[in-house]
């Protein structure tokens, strides 16, 4: 497994390829020196959230950031890049930003101007959807990524390590009330193992209660911030994705 990778070092990064998104620009609010993130994911591609340390680097405010993309999309229209959507994700946790409607508007708007056709997404790890600012910006986004990967208050904390004061099952219940969202679900084994059966049954009844348009099944391709993490193989993200769709209707597909 290769190791973790680097911080995005833009605003705008990308196109990224992949099977889940397309051709898919990143937008990255955050600062570039740090992770800034609610959670601690193990499997991180970016390695563990740390303290900002020394670093003197501030967040753009949502003026500075939305010059900064509209000369990167400029640049990008101009140069005929695919682009099929547009994605803000980054260097943590995109709904951490003190300014997200304002930047998610605003972008939609460059959208518009740049490439009308793609969609505008926000991946998240769910934790701030309590907030009524944060939950007015997803329903501005068109495509809403939530990460779902435990199943219970113990898992999570695990797995995800949230930094923030919030209950699993508290966030489950916001979960439930935001209407098409898909869900992210990434499984894995070795040193972290979150495919057991008394885990799997919970997460297939959790995630019928919370109801998603559908969910991504997916495991590590990247190096992660603890060891000994391992990918699982695809015939078992297969069947759990369609042990999901069997037991609750809601659609899942795996992605590598
Ligand atoms: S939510 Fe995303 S950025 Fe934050 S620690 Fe987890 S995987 Fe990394």
């Amino acid at each position: 497994m290769p190791s973790t990778i680097p911080l995005q070092d833009a605003t705008v990064y990308g196109p990224i390829r992949s099977r889940r998104f397309g051709h898919s620009l990143g937008i990255n609010v955050l600062p570039v020196s740090h992770k800034v993130c609610s959670s601690n994911c193990v499997y991180c591609q970016y390695g563990w959230t740390l303290p900002g340390g020394a670093s003197t680097e501030r967040l753009k405010r949502a003026p500075a950031l939305l010059a900064e993309i509209a000369v990167a999309f400029a640049r990008h229209a101009a140069a005929g890049t695919p682009v099929d959507c547009i994605t803000l994700a980054g260097n943590g946790e995109p709904t951490l930003h003190p300014d997200l409607l304002e930047l998610v508007v605003g972008i939609k708007r460059l959208r518009d101007r740049c490439f009308p056709s793609a969609s505008v997404g926000i991946l998240s790890d769910a934790t701030q959807v309590a907030h009524p600012a944060v939950r007015q910006a997803l329903a501005q986004c068109d495509a809403r990524y939530l990460k779902f990967d435990a199943a219970d208050e113990a898992t999570w904390r695990r797995i995800n390590q949230p930094l923030v004061a919030v209950e699993f099952q508290a966030m489950v219940a916001w979960l439930k009330t935001l209407p098409d969202i898909v869900l992210q679900s990434l499984f894995m084994q070795g040193s972290y193992d979150n495919t057991g059966e008394p885990h799997l049954r919970a997460w297939v009844a959790a995630v019928g209660e919370i109801r998603p348009r559908s969910v991504q099944v997916y495991t590590i391709d990247r190096g992660t911030a603890a060891p000994g993490i391992l990918e699982v193989p695809r015939e078992t993200l297969q069947a759990i994705a369609d042990r999901l769709t069997a037991s609750t209707g809601i659609p899942a597909e795996v992605f590598d």
